[in-house]
């Protein structure tokens, strides 16, 4: 990309933050029910890489809510050998999607029993095509609730590959570590637990590149989904992890928006 289209892509995503800002701020003053309603209820967005589940369990220790994570879902059916994670587990690994009805399903099953989404949701990897989306919608207009953030974790896909295939997981939580990044206390073991951590079968390059082409295909259409509302941020997950944790407790606690408010100084000027 050319620094003018760089300069206007930076500009539109001001803009369009900002118009998300004002459209919160203004249900928040005509009490609209959301903000009425202290509960978290978020979507994090982003290719894989981008530090979705690096974040996820930062905010739902702030926010006291339940991780949502359709990725360690189908991952758990996988270990199970179940006949969903034996199907699952071969287009896992291709790079492609899971049919919408299971991920949707899945996500309902949780909504209604799992007791830590009392206090709200972080959904993490979910939705990621449209029909997802819109099924969401449906589900929560049934339960007489909304969305309040829609947070995109937005990052060049040259800086993935080498987050990807130093990734390293620890099955039962979701906990996630990076070989250099982001290293466990002692060599391959869970800090909490102590338990083995393992790398994903599709964190490879290979896989990578067919993961990053269905995101650009299937989930960006996502990320216009929810610009049009009033809840989109997108925040630069580029920067080290305290940064970016930084930044979305700016959007979430709804204060100055931290990208949006650098780039604006940047851009013009003023502080
Ligand atoms: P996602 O859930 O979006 O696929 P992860 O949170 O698992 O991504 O992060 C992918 C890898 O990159 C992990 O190994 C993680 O430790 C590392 N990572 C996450 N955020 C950052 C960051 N801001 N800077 C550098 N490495 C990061
Ligand atoms: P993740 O752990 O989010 O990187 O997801 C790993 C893989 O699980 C993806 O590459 C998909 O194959 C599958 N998957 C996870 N979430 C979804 C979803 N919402 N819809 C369809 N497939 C999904």
């Amino acid at each position: 990309m050319g620094f003018v289209e760089d300069e206007l892509k930076q500009l539109k995503d001001v803009i369009s933050n900002l118009d998300s800002r004002i459209k919160r701020l203004e249900q928040s003053t005509s009490g609209a029910p959301s903000s009425a309603n202290k509960d978290l209820r978020m979507i994090l967005i982003g290719p894989p890489g981008a530090g979705k589940g690096t974040q996820a369990p930062k905010i739902k220790e702030r926010f006291s809510c339940c991780h949502l994570a359709t990725g360690d879902m189908l991952r758990s059916q996988v270990a199970k050998k179940t006949p969903l994670g034996r199907e699952a587990k071969k287009i896992m690994d291709a790079g492609g999607l899971v049919s919408d009805d299971i991920v949707i399903g899945m996500i309902r099953e949780e909504l209604d029993n799992n007791k830590e989404c009392r206090g709200g949701f972080i959904l993490d990897g979910f939705p990621r095509t449209v029909p997802q989306a819109e099924g969401l919608d449906a589900m929560l207009r049934e339960r007489k609730r909304e969305l309040q953030h829609a947070v995109e974790l937005q990052i060049d896909d040259s800086l993935l590959v080498a987050r990807i295939t130093g990734r390293l997981i620890h099955p039962a939580s979701g906990r996630t570590y990076h070989s250099t990044f982001n290293p466990p206390k002692d060599y391959m073991k869970d800090d909490v637990t102590g338990e083995p951590l393992i790398q994903r079968s599709d964190d490879n390059a290979d896989a990578l590149k067919k993961r990053l082409a269905t995101y650009h295909k299937q989930t960006a259409p996502v990320v216009d989904y929810y610009r049009k509302t009033g809840i989109w941020s997108g925040l630069d997950a580029s920067q080290e992890p305290g940064q970016v944790w930084k930044n979305m407790l700016n959007v979430l606690e709804d204060k100055k928006s931290g990208h949006a408010a650098g780039l604006l100084s940047r851009i013009t000027g003023s502080n």
